[in-house]
């Protein structure tokens, strides 16, 4: 019997162990220049800086803090709402609701399983603050659309890129344009530093108030000082958090960062080659995409019905493939289910049928060909 095939699988080859070993060697453990550097190149990677547009990069001890830390940013808190997808990871919804605003649930779309323009259109009211978008598996959602009708009102837009480091909408790097974009550098996804994630914004105020509130709320250029030199007067502004990047995670981050190309090209053609594979199987749908230009986060397919996606899942463990499902609507779980929504078929849909199989940053060609067989047997035997 081979070894199981997990779906998710960290790169942590000799690069990221060099990183790893290189900065404890250094003996600094906090943030300091290597996060600096690691937030150069996430600006790098996402265009930041190009044709001129003033926008800055912020790095965060998670994909959560830099959703919680946009929120805040945007001055969301009690009595506000967000209208978000119910179809998110819970930490975009808990980064909202961490504020004390009320989450308002949009549904999702069939090609992009992103926010629905119409469905956020819907829901929107004049306690609406923010809208969060999330770009699913790499996919971009229909972003120019929703920023149009955000900003005829007035309304910020945080997009929860946690699956889209290095896609690109229309030719643009995600994170280059757009209000605020946030990105996780967790243990699955595609660039990691163990934890970690950031924030872009092109508001210098918000770049300010999310640079304060990683520390704990005191003045930002202070606390740069703080680490060498004791004696610096500092002041405190508002309540903040320990959400700040240590140099280890940084280091890591910058190894994986300069591997990033590859990564992006491997996914790719693997989501392509799953997709050529799985043409002529009519029970098989997946996100409206080629991968051009798609950073691939996890490559997730439609079945028919639930009872098709269970038993594929059934099938493929059995062959020692991972399988899994994606997330269930904020509003099928106990916290959320109160929360003003819109009709969330698509979501409900999504979340019951889609299947993850799966997609790491290398992968050997036996292993893509053994996933393929093994979906492949469930359909026309083997
Ligand atoms: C991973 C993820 C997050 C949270 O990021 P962490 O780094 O795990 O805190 C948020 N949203 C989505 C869509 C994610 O996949």
């Amino acid at each position: 019997m081979p070894d199981d095939i997990p779906i998710f699988v960290p790169y942590l080859g000799p690069e990221v162990e060099a990183a790893a070993l290189e900065a404890i060697r250094g003996g600094w453990i906090g943030p300091g220049p290597v996060t600096t550097r690691f937030e150069a190149e996430i600006a790098r990677v996402c265009g930041v800086g190009e044709g001129g547009a003033d926008r800055r990069v912020v790095a965060t001890s998670s994909g959560t803090a830099a959703l919680h830390a946009a929120n805040l940013a945007v001055g969301i808190g009690p009595g506000d709402e967000v209208i978000i997808p119910a179809f998110d990871y819970v930490a975009g919804h808990q980064a909202v609701s961490m504020t004390g605003a009320d989450l308002v649930l949009c549904d999702i779309e069939d090609a992009t399983w992103g926010a629905d323009p119409a469905s956020i259109e819907r829901l929107i009211t004049d306690r609406t603050k923010a809208i969060v978008l999330v770009h699913f598996c790499g996919v971009p959602a229909r972003t120019d659309e929703i920023l149009a009708l955000a900003r005829a009102r007035g309304i910020r837009v945080i997009e929860d890129a946690a699956h889209a480091f290095g896609t690109l909408d229309h030719g643009r790097p995600i994170g280059s344009f757009g209000d605020l974009t946030c990105f996780s550098f967790g243990p699955v996804k595609i660039v990691t530093s163990l934890e970690g994630g950031a924030v872009i914004t092109g508001s210098a105020d918000e770049e300010d108030m999310i640079r304060s509130l990683r520390v704990l709320g005191i003045d930002s250029d202070v606390s740069a000082k703080y680490q060498r030199a004791r004696d610096v007067q500092y002041d405190v502004l508002r309540q903040g958090y320990r959400y700040h990047l240590g140099t280890i995670s940084a280091s890591i981050g910058l190894a994986q960062v300069a591997l990033l190309d590859t990564f992006i090209a491997n996914r790719r053609s693997y989501c392509q080659r799953y997709a050529a594979a799985f043409a002529d199987l009519d029970a098989i749908g997946t996100q409206d995409t080629d991968w051009e230009g798609v950073s691939p986060f996890e490559f997730v397919m439609r079945l028919p019905d639930q009872e098709t996606r269970d038993s594929l899942m059934k099938h493929l463990r059995e062959l020692g493939v991972g399988a899994g499902k994606a997330w269930i609507g904020a509003h099928e779980t106990t916290f959320y289910r109160d929360c003003r929504r819109d009709e969330l078929p698509v979501t409900e849909a999504v979340s019951r049928e889609a299947l993850i199989i799966p997609l790491h940053s290398v992968m050997a060609d036996e292993t893509v060909e053994r996933v393929i067989d093994g979906v492949r047997s469930f359909f026309v035997g083997s």
